[in-house]
């Protein structure tokens, strides 16, 4: 159960208004909002541990390395992979998916090929083209209906003996989709493929056991599960990981580094080169303990309210389509309302203190395949309420009465 008085309580950016009304943030897939305790983590830091890590003999070096490590132990409580040094620390989602697909050149031949599919996040789509670009490589797409539901019997038909690789996303951030990502794995590693999962979405909203999921990497960013932005993980097999060469060279990724032959570090340091962005990753730290004091259960089920609520009102709005109903989805809505353009949509209901994502969301594939130019997407955290989903829906009216 959420305590959603004392819920928002902890979000200092919730108790302000924006253009004189009462901020309503509904852009939770964008970016969610950072309680109290994280922002203290980052000052925290800075103000009484602030030094170098994994490198000085003096005490301050050695409490930040400490509370920089805890976070690697509490990901890997959190996410349950086998070993802690299969959590890579990155800049986040996008950067690991650079970082596996980057990496992977030496491994992939010509007649290889990649899959991927109709609802990815240009994240998850352009660094496997280039990959395509470098190695020759063939990309294929997993189409989807008009629901946003992947077509999983095309999906049988793309894979083969070249499948290289599978990556798809577990939640599209477009649509909401919840795509059967263990059916996806399952079947991949029947052909001998390995499997990306993008999880940037489904991070804050889903109990994720890397185990039980069997995915071969993971990414993830921390800033949209209450954490800093520029800083996320990365999840690799140890196996695998092991066959890939270093992504970054530099400071701390080498074991012996000379003129003639450098010879590299183990994991998980082989793929962190350069100071790391340690406060940020102190207070991913502190993110996931507050994540996991609200409990993930508790917010799966209250979103998944919000999600019901929100969409029976948002439907009795005339003209209003939502695009993405698939049956298994989480807690976004994407519309339009008949001919009006989002970006104008967005801007007014901005005026009235209500933040909302328009255009495309980094997914124009998907928007051409609805031959839409973008949507307004409302997507929805656990320090939401329905009264927020009731300011939306009569600042909508307003924009239909005032764009009409
Ligand atoms: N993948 C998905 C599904 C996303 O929603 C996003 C961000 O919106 C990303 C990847 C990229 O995440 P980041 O910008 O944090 O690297």
């Amino acid at each position: 159960m959420i305590h959603i008085d004392k819920v928002r309580a902890d979000f200092p950016i919730l108790q302000q208004q924006v253009n004189g009304k009462p901020l309503v943030y509904f852009d939770n897939g964008a970016t969610s909002q950072k309680p109290q305790e994280v922002i203290d983590a980052i000052t925290n830091y800075y103000t009484t541990i602030n030094s170098n890590v994994h490198r000085g003999v003096h005490t301050l070096s050695q409490l930040a390395t400490d509370e920089f490590e805890a976070t690697r132990r509490k990901l890997k409580a959190h996410f349950n992979p086998t070993h802690e040094h299969e959590i890579i620390f990155t800049r986040g989602t996008t950067e690991g998916i650079n970082l596996v697909a980057s990496t992977l050149t030496s491994l992939v031949k010509s007649t290889d090929e990649i899959i991927i599919s109709a609802l990815e996040h240009h994240s998850n789509i352009v660094p496997w083209q280039l990959l395509c670009e470098r190695t020759g490589a063939t990309l294929k797409v997993i189409p989807m209906n008009d629901k946003g539901e992947l077509l999983m019997d095309v999906y049988d038909e793309l894979l083969t003996e070249n499948t290289k690789i599978v990556a798809v996303n577990h939640i599209s951030n477009a649509l909401g989709t919840l795509n059967p990502v263990e059916e996806i794995i399952e079947k991949a590693h029947k052909v001998g493929a390995w499997v990306l999962i993008d999880g940037a979405q489904s991070c804050p909203h889903l109990r994720i056991d890397l185990q039980a999921l069997n995915c071969d990497f993971f990414t993830c960013s921390a800033h949209k599960m209450c954490g800093p932005t520029g800083i996320g993980f990365l999840y690799g097999k140890e196996t695998i990981l092991n066959q890939l060469p270093p992504y970054h060279g530099g400071g701390e990724m080498i074991k012996d580094c000379s003129f003639e032959k450098t010879t590299y570090a183990e994991l998980p340091h082989k793929f962190e080169a350069g100071t790391p962005n340690i406060a940020d990753v102190i207070a991913f730290g502190t993110a996931i303990d507050y994540i996991n004091k609200i409990g993930l259960e508790n917010i799966e089920a209250y979103e998944h309210e919000l999600l019901e609520y929100g969409t029976e009102q948002l439907s009795k709005i005339p003209g209003l389509k939502i695009y993405g109903t698939a049956k298994n989805k989480a807690s976004v809505i994407s519309f339009n309302i008949g001919n009006l353009h989002p970006f104008d949509v967005g801007t007014i209901v901005d005026k009235l203190g209500v933040a909302v994502r328009t255009g495309h969301h980094c997914t124009q594939p998907i928007m051409t395949r609805f031959d839409i130019p973008g949507t307004v997407r409302a997507s929805f955290a656990f320090y939401n309420t329905k009264e927020e989903i009731d300011v939306l829906v009569s600042a909508l009216q307003k924009a239909v009465m005032m764009l009409s």
